[in-house]
């Protein structure tokens, strides 16, 4: 599958409704409650993989990171091999008030813990 780069999905922020949106589960790693999911692009058909946690007790505390999956990936997936997979990615895009971004670009270790 070739990404189409121009295409919206490519431009953060996240437009929720132009995604079809499949719940994963929750990451519970390290007392976490990470949503992970993933988002089809209505568009360009691009799988996104999205992990997002937020702690409510502390402020500015959210934080998402969003990167492209290959549909071959879909059955092995699991919350608690999402960061992994994240990790593994060539390059995401990163966000949340934690890090004060709508979305820029990133790669490598994720983090995810308080
Ligand atoms: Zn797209």
């Amino acid at each position: 599958m070739i990404a189409d780069q121009n295409c919206l999905c490519h431009q953060p922020p996240l437009i929720a409704s132009g995604y079809d949106i499949h719940m994963i589960g929750i990451d519970t790693t390290n007392g976490r409650f990470g949503e992970v999911k993933i988002l089809m692009c209505k568009s360009c058909k691009t799988s996104w993989l999205l992990y997002q946690v937020e702690y409510e007790f502390i402020s500015r505390s959210g934080r998402w990171y969003r990167g492209i999956m290959q549909p071959n990936d879909f059955k092995t997936l699991k919350p608690e091999t999402a960061e992994a997979y994240l990790e593994s990615l060539p390059w995401y895009f990163v966000g949340g008030s934690v890090f004060d971004t709508i979305g820029k670009l990133g790669k490598g270790t994720l983090s995810l813990d308080m």
